[in-house]
């Protein structure tokens, strides 16, 4: 067990912006990870599902591969995914879940994704429901979820709440 690991969960639907505050957060020398493109560079998934557009995740693979990690690292970690409740939860500090609106939303999609339209309602439909913030509330006491609206606010702006909710 690594005691003094700190990881800040940021979670959200596609298209809410984790990827661009992570990096926002890296700049300002915060350790990041993609959930993402880990399981991606190790190969740590079955295969693609072509109706989803997602690829399969082996999860209990997922899961040891990160406690390897953990065991490496100190300090905070910032996990971006939209997948949270992949990872193990016994090092999770605070969930961050960035919300949007879905008119802002779906312009982003539209704009900056190259998913089918049917993607893009399928994810719509996953912020109005709440699904991250229920998938993390399964798992995490009120107290530990913090809801950051990214709709008009910019990326280091959103970045320097999450670092002043951290201190
Ligand atoms: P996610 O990682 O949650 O899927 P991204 O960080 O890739 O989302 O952001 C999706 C798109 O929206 C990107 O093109 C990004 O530039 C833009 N974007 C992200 N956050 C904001 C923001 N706060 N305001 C305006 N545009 C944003």
């Amino acid at each position: 067990m690594n005691s003094s690991l700190q990881i800040i969960l940021l979670s959200g639907t596609p298209g809410v912006g984790k990827t661009t505050v992570a990096d926002s957060l890296h700049q300002r020398g915060f350790q990041v990870l993609s959930l993402n493109d880990f399981i991606i560079s190790n190969g740590l998934y079955f295969g693609f599902d072509y109706i989803r557009e997602s690829v399969i995740i082996d999860e209990e693979i997922v899961q040891i591969k990160l406690l390897n990690l953990f065991s490496t690292i100190s300090g905070y970690l910032i996990i971006e995914s939209h997948a949270a409740e992949i990872v193990p939860p016994e090092f999770v500090h605070f969930v961050i879940i960035l919300r949007c609106a879905p008119n802002i939303l779906r312009a982003r999609l539209e704009q900056f994704r190259k998913y089918s339209k049917a993607k893009i309602n399928e994810n719509i439909q996953a912020e109005i429901m709440e699904e991250c913030l229920i998938a993390a509330q399964e798992i995490y006491p009120a107290e530990k979820i913090i809801q950051i609206d990214s709709s008009f606010s910019s990326p280091d702006e959103i970045a320097e709440k999450i670092i002043s909710i951290i201190s």
